[in-house]
């Protein structure tokens, strides 16, 4: 194979400033009281690539500025807007006013299962992301419109907070 690695300057990436006039994706992210300020700035890193409109920091979520966020998000804390609330489930209901559908990212027995999941064209998500213990609180997996669970095949329960953002974020924006 003869290839060559692109230089950063090559990948013609846009700023913080023209990040936000970027069309916007319809996808929101909110982290329920996510302990790890290095996850939330994963979560961060994450949803700038995609273009996420919003992240949602609720309750213990560490907030910027912060080194440890800093260290993962590299950034992409100061171009995705976000917005603390204390309670996971007031912003919630503050989504679904704006018209999103609350999706519980979460491993629950009536799940929709990532791979056959077929986002609505013109759809709006928030996507509610759970706590490394706890998860996602139940009483906002009952508010919420569906639960969406990535099929694993290995031994471990669940997967990273940050690493499910991941996975979940490039399907969903791959197929809007
Ligand atoms: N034992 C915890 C695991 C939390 S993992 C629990 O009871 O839920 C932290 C978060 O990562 C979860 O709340 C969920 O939002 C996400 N996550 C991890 N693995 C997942 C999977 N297979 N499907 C969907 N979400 C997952």
């Amino acid at each position: 194979m003869k290839d060559r690695k692109l230089l950063n300057i090559e990948l013609g990436r846009v700023s913080a400033e023209e990040y936000r006039e970027l069309p916007p994706s319809g996808l929101v992210v909110v982290l329920d009281n996510i302990r790890s300020a290095h996850n939330v700035g994963s979560a961060f890193r994450t949803s700038d690539s995609f273009k996420i409109d919003k992240v949602c920091l609720c309750g213990i979520c560490a907030v910027p500025p912060s080194a440890e966020i800093h260290k993962s998000a590299l950034g992409a804390e100061d171009s995705v807007p976000w917005q603390h609330w204390d309670d996971t489930m007031d912003a919630v209901m503050s989504l679904r006013e704006e018209g999103y559908t609350i999706v519980a990212v979460e491993q629950t027995v009536n799940s929709q299962k990532l791979d056959a999941f077929v986002p609505e064209e013109g759809g709006r998500y928030a996507l509610v992301f759970g706590n490394e213990v706890d998860g996602v609180r139940q009483d906002v997996v009952d508010a919420a419109d569906f639960a969406l669970e990535i099929p694993q095949w290995g031994t471990k329960h669940s997967l990273n907070v940050s690493v499910s953002v991941g996975v979940i974020l490039w399907h969903l924006r791959s197929q809007m």
